[in-house]
Parts: C-alpha cells; sequence; structure tokens
C-alpha cells in the first residue's frame, strides 16, 4: 500500500472543495470498502477526505418523506422505527447486506459508491476492461457464476452488489449531491449509467462530487414494500439475486408497482414489464405469476450462471406473495 495523506474536512463544502481540487484524493466515509481498494492495489490516492463524521448523518422525516443524510450508518437506518414501519423494503434490504461490525460502520453515500465484487476486477493481476480498458474480460469465459443475465455489455459482465441501492430503485429515491458549482439531484435510476463501452464509468458523479443526502417519498406503495436475498449461506454474503418490490393495491387490485432486481446487472435493474404485468389486477396466483416470468424476459445467462434466471423468477414470486400475504 501506497502512504497516502488523512484529513478530517470541517464541512461538506471544504470536503468537496478538497476532493475536486485534488485528482488523487478521495472521499472516505466508513473505510470498509476504500481500504480495501488501497490494500488490494485497486485504488492508490493520494490524500483520503474524512465524511464520516460531518453531521450528515440524520435519518429526518417529512410529510412527503424521509431523507437520509450519506454519513448514516448502515445499521442505524435499518433499525430505525419509522424506517421499518413505512419503509419496510429499505430496512430489509440494510440488514440483508453485509455483516452487524460492517453494517455499524459503513454509511449510506459509501454503500452506494462501493463496486463490483467480480474476482478478475478484485485481482490486479487479471486482464479487466473496468481497471484497464481494452484489455478483455476474462469473465466471459472464465468463472461468471455470480456475474450478469441481464444488460451485460461485451466489455463487462460484472454485477453491481449493493442492496441498498436496489431498494432504493423500487422507493423512487434521489440522491442529493454536493459538488463545488452547487448542489443537483439524481433520480436513483439515473445515478447508475447504462452498460457502455467504458466500464470504468459507473455513477453519475462528477469527481469532487459528495453525496450528501438521499430523499426518499413516502406512501402506500413505500408502505407495502418488500426485499428477497438469495444468496449462497443465510447471512454476510452478496445477492446471487435479490428483488425489491413495493406494491399500491387499491379497492381490491394493484393501482403502481416498483420492482427491482439485484445481483443480475451491472446496475440495480428495474423490470417495468414485470411491473405493468400487475397493474389493474388483484395481487394473486395469475398475476404474480405473470409478473415474474416478466422480470426475466430479457435475460441472456451465460453458460454458468443460467441458474440465476429461475431464482430470479422465484424471488419476484415469493416476494410479491408475502406482500400480498401482509395486505
Ligand atoms: C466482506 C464484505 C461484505 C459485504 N457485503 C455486502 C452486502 O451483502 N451487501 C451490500 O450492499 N454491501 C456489502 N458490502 C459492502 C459494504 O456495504 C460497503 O463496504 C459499505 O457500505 C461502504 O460504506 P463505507 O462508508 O465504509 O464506504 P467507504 O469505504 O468509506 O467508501 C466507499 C466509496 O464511496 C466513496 N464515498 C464514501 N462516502 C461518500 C459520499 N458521501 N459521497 C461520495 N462518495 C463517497 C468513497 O470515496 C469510496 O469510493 C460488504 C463489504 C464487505 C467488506
Amino acid at each position: 500500500m501506497r502512504p497516502f495523506g488523512y484529513v478530517r474536512a470541517e464541512s461538506p463544502e471544504a470536503a468537496a472543495a478538497l476532493v475536486a481540487g485534488d485528482l488523487s484524493a478521495a472521499f472516505v466515509g466508513g473505510g470498509t470498502e476504500i481500504l480495501n481498494w488501497l490494500k488490494d492495489g485497486l485504488a492508490d490516492p493520494a490524500l483520503l477526505v474524512d465524511v464520516g463524521r460531518l453531521g450528515l448523518d440524520a435519518v429526518e422525516v417529512s410529510d412527503g418523506g424521509l431523507r437520509l443524510g450519506s454519513g448514516a450508518r448502515m445499521s442505524d437506518v435499518a433499525r430505525d422505527r419509522h424506517v421499518r414501519a413505512e419503509f419496510p423494503v429499505l430496512a430489509r434490504a440494510l440488514e440483508a447486506g453485509a455483516s452487524p461490525q460492517l453494517r455499524n460502520m459503513a454509511t449510506l453515500g459509501g454503500n452506494l459508491l462501493q463496486r463490483t465484487r467480480c474476482a478478475y476486477f478484485r485481482e490486479p493481476s487479471f486482464p479487466c476492461n473496468k481497471r484497464v480498458p481494452g484489455t478483455g474480460c476474462p469473465a466471459r469465459d472464465g468463472d461468471h457464476a455470480m456475474h450478469a443475465i441481464l444488460g451485460a455489455s461485451d466489455a463487462c459482465v460484472a454485477v453491481h452488489p449493493s442492496d441498498l441501492a436496489v431498494a432504493l430503485l423500487a422507493l423512487d429515491a434521489r440522491v442529493e449531491v454536493l459538488g463545488v458549482h452547487g448542489r443537483r439531484e439524481v433520480a436513483i435510476e439515473d445515478f447508475y449509467p447504462h452498460a457502455g463501452d467504458d466500464p470504468r464509468r459507473e455513477t453519475a458523479l462528477r469527481h469532487g462530487e459528495l453525496v450528501v443526502g438521499i430523499g426518499v417519498p413516502s406512501g402506500p406503495r413505500a408502505r407495502t414494500s418488500g426485499y428477497l436475498k438469495v444468496r449462497e449461506r443465510g447471512s454476510f454474503a452478496f445477492a446471487l439475486v435479490s428483488v425489491a418490490a413495493a406494491v399500491e393495491v387499491v379497492e381490491g387490485v394493484v393501482r403502481s408497482a416498483r420492482i427491482a432486481l439485484g445481483g443480475v446487472a451491472h446496475r440495480p435493474w428495474r423490470v417495468r414489464a414485470a411491473e405493468d404485468a400487475l397493474l389493474g389486477r388483484p395481487l394473486a396466483d395469475g398475476s404474480v405469476a405473470d409478473a415474474a416470468e416478466a422480470a426475466v424476459r430479457d435475460a441472456d445467462p451465460l453458460p454458468g450462471n443460467r441458474y440465476k434466471v429461475a431464482i430470479a423468477r422465484g424471488a419476484v414470486r415469493r416476494v410479491l406473495e408475502e406482500i400480498g400475504e401482509r395486505g
């Protein structure tokens, strides 16, 4: 590991200015992800700017919804009583991530900015288009059991690892960003770019832009939401497939729905066809089966990860059934 500087910023504005002014500087929140990159040779920032102690950790409730500070720890948000009652998909996704020790340290901002766990990306001795464009993607012909079944490009078949981001997609959340030129909001749906020629581009953030908060609208759909994560063991494992769903049922029929998949694509993956399959119908066997089928209609798996298609189909069905049983 190369020596690096460390500074505690005094304000969000100062933090953004420090990083924006130095191409080799990076923010650090809880440090549970970026310190691994330093140790593994995936990043070598000359300066780490600590944003974990800026007072950006509030969980605020308003008439319109919830505002989560980017410095809030995963565990604090997961056990917040209002979050648990009004945004169950959010609490469950956070609880399903990492381990208790990590959740006590990890911030929401850092969670959204974590990078793929693709073993070829994480090990610098392998070629990888995401690390060095044009070097190839050994996962395509190698071990790709954990990789994408939807929306992959020729250059990269890695998946995004965040559980939180999948839940936020089902909740129509907005990411609040602060840069040296002011503040802006980015819909979570636009926060992670679609696959392009350059898989190094992973978020809508420009260098030096700080995530300061996340806005989550409240309402009946958020209240009737759920999350299911399928993984290789019962805890402390990334998703093979996860599903976040939020469904609004009025007078016995679905008025609106959001369904997002995790562990299947380079970004949290919204499946509009599955949402459409529910609209105007009771949340019952027929519509749920149609939604589950629609969720995987565009799947294009690799030889070693076809199993994910069946898991995704089943997971969508189970989440919707569970939401239906809760009523
Ligand atoms: C063994 C292990 C298992 C894990 N399992 C899961 C899992 O199952 N599900 C899951 O979702 N996650 C999982 N994680 C990832 C974990 O949730 C992340 O490590 C954590 O959320 C990162 O948060 P942090 O605050 O520690 O980020 P940091 O390590 O501090 O930062 C990570 C990145 O975010 C940037 N950053 C931090 N804060 C901000 C900000 N406010 N604005 C802009 N950029 C910022 C940093 O510059 C860096 O690029 C796992 C991690 C480990 C190590």
